[in-house]
């Protein structure tokens, strides 16, 4: 009894029955009586008919007593179709239509006629089993007392008539009722389940429907047919899909904008609960730590903790944690923060890292670059100071010693006076105070200037320099020519400086889509690769007092790259310790169009 569809049905066919049931009961109860009072109403005709006709026509019953009988069997039998007998007041039967046992009322206790004899007009329903035919016989019979003046019983008129046609003809009834009913019950069951299939189905797409709506299939809807409860609940579900819809999607805007601003942070952002779980964390998060988005399972509070190598108890629960270290080769700066609950002392920890690698780099490379110039400009000072103080001191006067000590204040005030200068152009680099003129220039015209300029150097160490010439020497380049050709010297000067004596300086060009490509190449001492990428830094040299000693103060290939850089263009460095050094210088075709 699960579906509403049965209970319908079943309700249906429980009505329908009770009805049929009742209402057929009635019929054949009412054409019974009917019936039964149609031939009632003959029995007595029947028994008025010989009362007045056969027997008040005679005086006495002597008279004719013998010929009652025949009168009854011709004239009543054929005519009123039924069975009568004349009894006397004793009880025995004077006259009867009935064949077999005439007399024998009594003995048969027949009830109509002892209550007839007592005075009283009776009916009764008999039924009496053949035995020899085996056919049930049912009668009606009629019990009619005869009384004199005075009230005396004179004798009594018994009519029997056979009721079998009228059962027969109930039965009948019957069967056709109860076939009536079985086609009723029929029709009811089609009908019932037509009936319960208009009202189930709207109910079944709306169960499926909502099914779907619980599983977060919100794109539902569903047509309404019709103004009646299912519609109007086909209405209301439609209504409710429609403001979940919007609910949802509102929650998911709010949602994916918080989505959106994590994932879009330059900063590392990660979340725990109050266990320690991971709530949540953004892309840079994983980054930072080197992780990948895959490895979320692994990553809890204590993971976390042990990855920035922090100790739990010092974590404090009030107030904001910061912090820096050293994780995945990256400087981060890390911030802890608490967030608590309405309810819970403590609902999670949110960190965000912030990657300071950058900064820290710079930090250091300014306190480095300040320390440097300090020593740098100390060391030819002291010399200057030292020397000038012994002059002082006497030395003037011996005119070879003052001479000599001369020159060298002289030589440190050229150095200090080169150091200056140099930083000065860079300070004037960071402040974009720097001025080029650009012009269109023959880049193989500049390297050959550049190589005669060094020529005379390279002769003095006993060093070669092997201009390749160019297939096509018609390079051109817009470039402003001073700067270009300190590049090109400082490069060709390192090439010397760190070369020793005997060595090979090789120049060629590269003639690419994009790029004239000026490759410099030495077989000197070479630079350790740990290193290459320092070489460009302000004051960065592989061997500082090697440098020293050649006027070098690490100055020359940082304003190199930063010319280059202004020019589009860039500078390159490829070495082997021992082996030497291949600095290439990268100048773009089409300049400033
Ligand atoms: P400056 O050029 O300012 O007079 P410098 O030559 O020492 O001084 P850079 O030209 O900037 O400075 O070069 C930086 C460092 O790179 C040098 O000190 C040297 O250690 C290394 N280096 C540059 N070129 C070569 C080279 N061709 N072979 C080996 N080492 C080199
Ligand atoms: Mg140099």
């Amino acid at each position: 009894m699960k579906s509403i569809r049965f209970k319908v049905i079943f309700i249906y066919f429980i009505l329908v029955f009770i009805v049929m049931i009742i209402s057929g009961s009635y019929i054949i109860l009412s054409i019974q009586k009917q019936e039964t009072k149609k031939l009632e109403e003959e029995l007595k005709n029947s028994v008025r008919y010989v009362k007045e006709q056969i027997i008040d026509e005679y005086e006495t019953f002597e008279e004719y007593q013998n010929v009652l009988t025949d009168l009854l069997v011709q004239r009543v039998f054929p005519l009123k179709n039924a069975q009568i007998s004349i009894i006397d007041k004793n009880g025995k039967t004077i006259a009867s239509t009935i064949q077999t046992n005439q007399d024998r009322f009594l003995e048969h206790k027949n009830s109509v006629v002892i209550a007839a004899l007592a005075g009283n007009e009776n009916f009764a329903k008999t039924r009496k089993d053949e035995t020899e035919t085996s056919n049930v016989k049912n009668w009606l019979s009629y019990g009619y007392p005869v009384l004199n003046d005075k009230n005396e019983l004179e004798y009594v008129i018994y009519a029997q008539i056979d009721f079998n046609n009228v059962i027969q003809n109930l039965s009948q009834t019957t069967n056709t009722i109860s076939i009536s009913i079985l086609i009723a019950l029929f029709f009811t069951i089609i009908f019932g389940s037509l009936f319960s299939n208009t009202i189930t189905s709207p109910i079944s797409v709306l169960t499926k429907k909502a099914n779907l709506l619980a599983k977060g299939n919100l794109e539902q809807y569903i047509t309404v047919k019709g103004e009646d409860e299912i519609g109007q609940l086909t209405r209301s579900f439609n209504h409710m899909a429609r403001e979940l819809r919007k609910t949802v999607s509102e929650m998911e805007n709010e949602n994916s904008k918080l989505e959106i601003l994590l994932h879009n942070m330059t900063d590392g952002v990660v979340a725990f609960d109050h266990i320690g779980s991971l709530v949540h964390a953004n892309k840079v998060f994983y980054e930072l730590v080197g992780l990948k988005e895959s490895d979320e399972y692994k990553i809890n509070l204590d993971f976390f903790l042990k990855i920035i190598s922090y100790n739990k108890k010092d974590l404090k629960i009030e107030k904001n944690t910061e912090l820096s270290v050293d994780v995945n080769n990256k400087f981060i700066h890390i911030v802890i923060i608490p967030y608590k609950g309405k309810y819970a002392i403590i609902d999670g920890i949110m960190v965000v890292l912030q990657d300071i690698t950058r900064q820290k780099k710079l930090d250091d490379m300014r306190k480095e670059f300040v320390a440097n110039v300090s020593h740098e400009v100390r060391t030819p000072i002291t010399t200057i100071k030292s020397y000038t103080e012994t002059l002082i001191d006497g030395a003037i006067d011996e005119k070879e010693i003052a001479l000599d000590f001369l020159n060298t204040i002289n030589e440190a005030s050229d150095r200090v006076k080169l150091l200056t200068d140099d930083l000065l152009e860079l300070s004037k680099f960071d402040g974009g105070k720097i001025t080029f003129n650009f012009k269109e220039e023959n880049l193989y015209e500049i390297v050959l200037s550049c190589v005669k300029q060094n020529i005379i150097t390279a002769k003095n160490k006993n060093q070669e320099i092997i201009l390749n010439e160019p297939k096509n020497k018609n390079m051109s380049v817009f470039v402003d020519i001073g700067r270009i050709n300190q590049v090109i010297n400082n490069i060709i000067s390192n090439a010397m400086k760190y070369s020793y004596e005997n060595a090979t300086i090789e120049i060629f060009f590269d003639d690419f889509k994009n790029n004239y490509v000026l490759t410099i190449k030495d077989n000197g001492i070479g630079i350790p690769q740990e290193d290459i990428d320092r070489i460009f830094e302000r004051f960065y040299r592989v061997d500082k007092a090697r440098s020293r000693s050649m006027g070098g103060n690490g100055l020359g290939l940082s304003i190199a790259k930063e010319i280059m850089l202004e020019h589009k263009g860039d500078i390159k460095a490829f070495s082997k310790v021992s082996e030497g050094t291949v600095m290439q210088i990268i100048f773009p075709k089409k300049l400033h169009n």
